[in-house]
């Protein structure tokens, strides 16, 4: 099959048809449908899927199960997700092997593609689940007792889905028989499109957290409590939102807060707490902890000229990650070759890839996003742009398993 007889068959699955978006959260039926698309597509291939312990799947072609070059991404979504955010990594691989199966490759290294589960952390919070519970780097019975809004746990849905969710553990097996990691994804940014490149290479991913900030102050009645009696948590939670972005502009980083509430939420009174989430990223760790002391010393001070005061502590953190420079090479090498000059660019937004990048050489494709705009129904790559991608992510799985 084609890419986009491919594309146009994984499209209606999962989609909400009142927003247009995706709804593709982890254990769930659209997450099923998914599922077992892709093991048909694979299965259809002539490739041997296996599902892992941890709900990741993992599609074999080639005789050995040694020194695998492995690809793929994810299907979840955000709330009323893109179509392409993981979607393009999973239905490339799958046309990049059909491609190099009809000129007759076979491959000397084992291709294996893997569809990683809760990638987004949508269901149940925590991004990359799937590859952070394969590395150990989140604790079987931490993941288990995870919930999702509902109070569901992690270890209820995958039992309901049909799995067993007690054989949750790191796989140092499996990542001993990987020796290379290629994620493609559709860009999350527009630094490709002003540069000419439909495909681009990735050197890093940021550094980024999430902060929780808990601004307590007094309930108190709209219309009656004169403005200098008030304890309003409001008002240095909003001059907060803006030092953030300004902090953030100062040092050439990112900073967003996405989610607030407003406690106990009446429309006619002053709130009581306003609890909200920084979310900041940057090139390195200096500039980001200088955005973030910044933005709390500012909602600190605001605070206390409110008398309101303030609690904030860190949610999460992910250190930068530098890809495997050799394999970044190789991979630009291999394009250029083939006339496809793919620019090298730095992401803010998390992967797989990231989390795999601390064990094995790892490297992300970029495929062009021509606004930029992702985690969005609005979410678009070109056609062509795909086309290439599938190209050259077939260039790069026939280089690798061929030596
Ligand atoms: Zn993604």
């Amino acid at each position: 099959m084609t890419f986009t007889e491919l594309w146009h068959e994984l499209e209606p699955l999962g989609r909400d048809p009142g927003t247009g978006g995706y709804r593709r959260y982890s254990w769930t039926e659209a997450d099923a449908q998914c599922r077992a698309w892709f093991t048909a597509k694979a299965t259809n291939l002539g490739l041997a899927v296996e599902a892992d312990n941890n709900g990741n799947l993992w599609a074999w072609w080639g005789d050995t199960r040694e020194n695998a070059v492995v690809t793929g991404s994810h299907l979840d979504s955000v709330p009323d997700g893109g179509g392409y955010d993981g979607a393009l990594g999973v239905v490339s691989a799958l046309a990049a092997v059909e491609m190099l199966k009809d000129k007759n490759f076979y491959p000397e290294r084992p291709v294996v593609l893997a569809l990683f589960t809760e990638e987004e952390g949508a269901r149940f919070r925590v991004p990359c689940l799937g590859s952070r519970l394969m590395t150990g780097a989140i604790a079987p019975e931490t993941a288990r007792a995870l919930t999702d809004d509902d109070g569901i746990t992690l270890a209820q849905a995958m039992t309901a889905a049909g799995h067993d969710a007690s054989a949750i553990s790191p796989r140092e097996d499996l990542l001993g028989r990987i020796g290379a990691f290629v994620e493609l994804h559709v860009e999350q940014g527009r630094a490709l499109a002003p540069l000419d490149a439909a495909v681009g290479i990735a050197k890093g991913i940021w550094p980024h957290g999430r902060w929780r900030l808990d601004f307590q102050g007094r309930a108190d009645h709209a219309g009656t409590a004169r403005f200098a009696d008030r304890k309003d948590p409001m008002l240095p939670y909003a001059r907060t939102v803006l030092a953030a972005r300004r902090a953030a502009a100062d040092n050439g980083a990112l900073a967003t807060i996405g989610k607030v509430i407003a406690e106990p939420g009446g429309a006619n009174g002053v709130s009581s707490a306003v609890i909200a989430w920084l979310d900041a990223r940057a090139p390195d760790e200096a500039r980001l902890e200088a955005t973030v002391t910044t933005v709390r010393s500012a909602a600190m001070r605001y605070s206390k000229e409110c008398g309101v005061t303030l609690s904030a502590r860190q949610e999460s953190y992910t250190p930068p990650v530098h890809f495997d420079q050799r394999l970044r090479d190789r991979i630009a090498d291999v394009l250029a070759a083939a006339g496809m000059q793919a620019p090298v660019l730095a992401t803010g937004a998390g992967h797989d890839a990231g989390v795999l990048a601390a064990r094995m050489p790892t490297a992300m494709l970029f495929v062009r996003n021509p606004t930029g705009v992702s985690h969005s129904p609005a979410e678009h790559a070109d056609l062509a742009d795909c086309e290439a991608g599938v190209r050259a992510l077939a260039l790069v799985l026939e280089d690798l398993a061929c030596q």
